[in-house]
């Protein structure tokens, strides 16, 4: 017998295995990013009792020349842990461990971003600033075909499928479902879900969560929904514009408020920031997808309830803008805006750091780019 995927193993005899006792011990899986700046790696080491805070974790290693991020003739690399969840896949006390990656002479490995955005947080903590993301994916069979569409051609025009309901218009509601409970479970922040405009096309929402926490809450959330999908023997694509033509294509918006924001007549604080973002344009297109702005330039057409990827734009409940400040924020005049242009495959830590330089530290200056 051929198998294909781990999904197609019998999960009932799997769960006789998961339900022995583990006696004392912790099982403690490291997830880190890899040298593509999208992927996710993962390992497991045994602990002898359960860690109660991050520092009680100690640092490992990984070999880099097999994750893009470094050669073989130096290939160490470090892993930091930096933020811990609860294990939803082997349940308590077992532990999920986001870490940062360093290098040999630890330095940041290139795709390790966290560390610059901890400290430009640490610099605004005064101003609490939150942020919640939006994050869109796509539902793919192994073969990299949309999860329920026709074998040959395509499920009919988009129109009944967003926030919709019924097997010929919900496409993969399962992994929604199974995803949304084991970010619950594990701690994420997770705060809601709907289906796209595209079927096979879903969001979860994360936030909103302070500072730093933003990536370390959307990373762990996209590992948990990567490893849901992996039970289930379909595969979560966070491509930009996964299939060409007239279907919505998959971002992350962003929405940020500081504390002086979300206050009475806050409104003003998110005009100065929406002005000071209309001047560093290319700037943040640059750090909104990990191909600094190449990938975005298959999504961002101006079509589709996106703005063009040459323009800046804002405007209230404006869904074709790069900026849209919600219906409701503009009637209280307090509240938070939302950032529209981040790629669904951005780093998160990318994002946020660019908008507080931007919004916050008042950094200025912009570059064009070609894509
Ligand atoms: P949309 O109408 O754009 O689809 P969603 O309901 O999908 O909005 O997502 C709203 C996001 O805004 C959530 O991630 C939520 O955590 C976030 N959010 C809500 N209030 C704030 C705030 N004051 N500051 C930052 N983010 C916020
Ligand atoms: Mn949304
Ligand atoms: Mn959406
Ligand atoms: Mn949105």
């Amino acid at each position: 017998m051929a198998t294909s995927s781990s999904a197609e193993l019998s999960k009932a005899v799997k769960q006789q295995y998961m339900d022995l006792p583990q006696g004392d011990k912790v099982q403690i899986m490291y997830v880190w990013i890899d040298g593509t700046g999208e992927g996710l790696r993962c390992k497991t080491r045994t602990l002898d009792s359960e860690p109660k805070c991050i520092e009680e974790l100690p640092e490992w290693n990984f070999d880099g020349s097999s994750t893009y991020q470094s050669e073989g003739s130096n290939s160490d690399m470090y892993l930091i842990p930096s933020a811990m969840f609860r294990d939803p896949f082997r349940k308590d006390p077992n532990k999920l461990v986001l870490c940062e990656v360093l290098k040999y002479n630890r330095k940041p490995a290139e795709t390790n971003l966290r560390l610059t955005c901890n400290k430009v947080m640490d610099m605004v903590e005064n101003q609490v600033p939150w942020f919640g993301m939006e994050q869109e994916y796509t539902i793919l069979g192994t073969d990299g075909h949309p999860f329920g569409w026709p074998n040959n051609g395509f499920p009919g025009p988009q129109g009944p499928y967003y926030c919709g309901v019924g097997s010929d218009k919900a496409y993969g509601r399962d992994i929604v479902e199974a995803h949304y409970k084991a970010c619950l479970y594990a701690g994420v922040m997770i705060c809601g879900t709907n289906a796209e405009v595209m079927p096979a096309q879903w969001e979860f929402q994360v936030g909103p969560c302070e500072g730093i926490s933003m990536g370390d809450h959307l990373w762990a959330a996209r590992f948990i929904l990567h490893r849901v999908c992996e039970d289930f023997g379909v595969v979560a694509s966070f491509d930009p514009k996964p299939i060409p033509g007239n279907w919505n294509g998959a971002g992350c918006h962003t929405n940020f408020s500081t504390k002086e924001m979300r206050e009475e007549g806050g409104l003003k604080a998110i005009e100065e920031s929406i002005e000071r973002l209309g001047k560093r344009h290319s700037y943040h297109i640059r750090a909104y997808d990990p191909k600094g702005g190449l990938d975005n330039a298959r999504r961002l057409t101006g079509h589709h309830e996106t703005s063009n990827i040459h323009e800046f734009s804002a405007g209230v409940a404006n869904r074709g803008a790069s900026i849209r400040i919600p219906r409701t924020v503009g009637q209280e005049k307090k509240g938070y805006f939302e950032d529209r242009r981040p790629s669904a495959n951005c780093d998160p830590y990318a994002v946020t750091e660019a908008i507080i330089r931007t919004c916050l530290l008042s950094e200025e200056g912009d570059e064009p780019v070609n894509y």
